[in-house]
């Protein structure tokens, strides 16, 4: 071991859209290691894979480069996808120290692509971009497990070209979500750029690559942050609550710093009080040779930061996936307790006032998606790890703003009382799998609601209207006045009160007529039979008079200042025109 510098292994997760070839690529890596056993075999763990550094450079063919390395090896995460990436979370941060994001060469970007490399921009972990399933680009002669330089050399001049087109678009797309990106081979810095690293998962082209690029950003990168004591006391992330038969509830921890040994006392985030147990067990995968045993564990007396374990303790039922373990002593005990839950408040929310309930499966997603909902600027009235329960369904339905009585789920289930109780109610839910989906989701039923608040004012607002007696059109002199009209702009509706130029009201429209038709309001352009209430044809108004709708002063706000936008042009010069009119006495009217 070149443990020179007591770096411990690095972890990395593998993201990327669903069906790019994460799981292909991460059994590539770990295959491959497995046959190659002389050189130092992988080491399963739970949740993880560790790739020793001499499993590596065998892989790299240039034995010199053994001592250029610092780390131990790669710790690779099992499960892919951003998912884990966020569980695995550690106070403030991610807890995987690097990333490489899958995408196939052939498809291009998609939805989780993205959200891959929004996580990982926000997390600011140094990641490398694999753009997989070269081999099916039409022509590709395969060279199995080749580096990507010497498999490239071999296939013929058009498929070269057509590789560098798939991965200038891959490029492309980089730019556009705000990363300098180029193939591996010709980034200079690191720090400035994006390696892109052609592969393929199946046939293991290009697979020495992304390991020699992983290994580099591990130098440049991380030194730092991969100082640790192996002698202090261990401390982790939960990955997952797993029940186990025979043992009860059993924790899936990845360790990364410190030591944990059996016996231990260890703290445990969970929705309530962390949880303080003893270790009764630390238990790891049993080697292949050994499948004969019953159990599939075998279990250890210690583990050392990086790595995968299975908790065995009492009372773990309640501990949270992405919460904290740490181990504690007699003297710190309280002090621990208090760190871990202070590390659990500090991304639960419970405020009681107004805004959108947040449910999720982990506590990393939860972080995740309060994030992106504050930097929305959306309030948040509770966000919490679980299912979807009776409980909230009736909490999110007593907010009374339709934007807020919002129910976000982020991989979690809706109890069937809930179900129930939100299908009678207007609670708006959102579930989904990817965050940034219901970050969208949740925008676009915003709006949608907005528009509709906007219609719904739309509806009622009695709007500006401007009409002329025709000549030859007094039906009735009075009571009501009955008198044929031109509407001049904008719109006459029943029941809106009718004003002359210089101000004054006059009457109340009690009816419109059109070809004998009682109708309820008439546009522009259109000539009706009008009936006005209160007004004496001779005495207030006469043939050729110009006379106006008269709008009440806070409809004429709401017009003029919320929905002037929308309105039609001859609208607007009514509205304009009937404000001057108003204005001529009172410059503030409406204002
Ligand atoms: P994941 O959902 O991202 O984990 O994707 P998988 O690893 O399950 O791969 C999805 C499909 O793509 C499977 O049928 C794989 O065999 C196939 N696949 C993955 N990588 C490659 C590759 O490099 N070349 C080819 N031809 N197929 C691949």
């Amino acid at each position: 071991m070149t443990d020179k510098k007591n770096l411990r292994t690095p972890i990395v997760c593998v993201m990327g859209h669903v069906d790019h070839g994460k799981t292909t690529l991460l059994d590539k890596i770990r295959g491959t290691a497995i046959v190659r056993g002389e050189a130092g075999a992988i080491t399963q763990h739970i949740g993880a894979t560790e790739v020793p550094i001499d499993a590596i450079v065998d892989k790299l063919g240039d034995p010199r480069l053994r001592d250029h390395f610092i780390v131990p090896g790669l710790l690779f995460i099992d499960t892919p996808g951003h998912h884990a990436f966020t569980t695995l979370r550690s106070r403030g941060g991610a807890l995987a120290d690097l990333a490489i994001v899958v995408v196939d060469i052939n498809e291009g970007f998609k939805p989780q692509t993205y959200e891959s490399l929004q996580i990982l921009k926000r997390f600011k972990t140094p990641f490398v971009v694999v753009a997989n399933k070269i081999d099916r680009i039409g022509g590709w002669v395969s060279q199995k497990d080749l580096p990507f330089a010497a498999t490239f050399k071999k296939q013929s001049y058009d498929v070269q070209a057509m590789l560098e087109t798939k991965l200038y678009e891959v490029i492309g797309e980089l730019y556009n979500q705000g990363f300098a990106a180029e193939r591996y081979d010709r980034v200079t810095n690191f720090q400035k750029m994006l390696g892109v690293v052609p592969v393929s998962a199946v046939t293991g082209e290009g697979i020495p690559d992304v390991l020699m690029v992983l290994l580099g950003l591990t130098q440049k990168f991380l030194e730092a942050n991969l100082q640790y004591s192996a002698k202090g006391p261990g401390v982790g992330t939960v990955l997952e609550v797993k029940e186990e038969k025979g043992l009860g509830a059993t924790l899936d921890v990845i360790l990364y710093d410190g030591t944990l040994k059996k016996g231990d006392t260890v703290v445990i985030g969970s929705l309530g009080e962390p949880i303080q147990t003893k270790v009764r067990a630390l238990l790891k995968p049993r080697e292949l040779s050994e499948i004969r045993y019953e159990s599939k564990f075998q279990q250890v007396n210690k583990v050392t930061a990086a790595a995968g374990v299975k908790i065995s303790a009492p009372g773990l039922e309640g501990a949270l996936a992405g919460s904290p373990i740490r181990v504690a002593t007699e003297e710190n005990l309280d002090e621990i307790v208090a760190q871990v839950k202070s590390e659990i408040d500090e991304v639960r929310i419970d405020t009681g006032s107004v805004g959108i309930l947040i449910k999720a499966d982990t506590l990393g997603s939860l972080e995740a998606l309060v994030h992106e909902f504050r930097k929305d600027e959306v309030p948040i009235r509770k966000a919490e790890v679980g299912d979807i329960s009776h409980r909230d369904a009736i909490e999110a339905s007593t907010v009374e703003d339709p934007l807020y009585s919002v129910l976000i789920g982020f991989n979690v289930k809706v109890h069937p009382d809930a179900r129930d109780f939100l299908q009678e109610s207007t609670v708006k839910v959102l579930t989904s799998d990817v965050i940034y989906r219901l970050v969208e989701d949740y925008q676009k039923y915003v709006k949608e609601q907005q528009e509709l608040a906007e219609k719904k004012i739309f509806e009622t607002i009695i709007r500006p209207g401007k009409f002329k007696i025709l000549p030859g059109c007094v039906f009735r002199q009075s009571k009501p006045a009955v008198v044929g009209v031109r509407v001049l702009g904008g719109v006459v509706r029943t029941n809106a009160d009718v004003m002359l130029e210089n101000g004054t009201v006059i009457g109340k429209i009690k009816g419109l007529q059109s070809d004998g038709e009682n109708i309820p309001s008439a546009r522009v352009g259109k000539e009706v039979a009008m009936a006005i209430d209160g007004a004496t044809v001779g005495r207030q108004i006469k043939e050729e008079d110009v006379l106006y709708i008269n709008v009440p002063e806070r409809h004429a706000k709401v017009l003029e200042h919320e929905i002037y936008n929308s309105l039609s042009t001859d609208e607007k010069e009514t509205l304009d025109i009937f404000l001057m009119l108003k204005r001529k006495d009172n410059p503030f009217w409406a204002k």
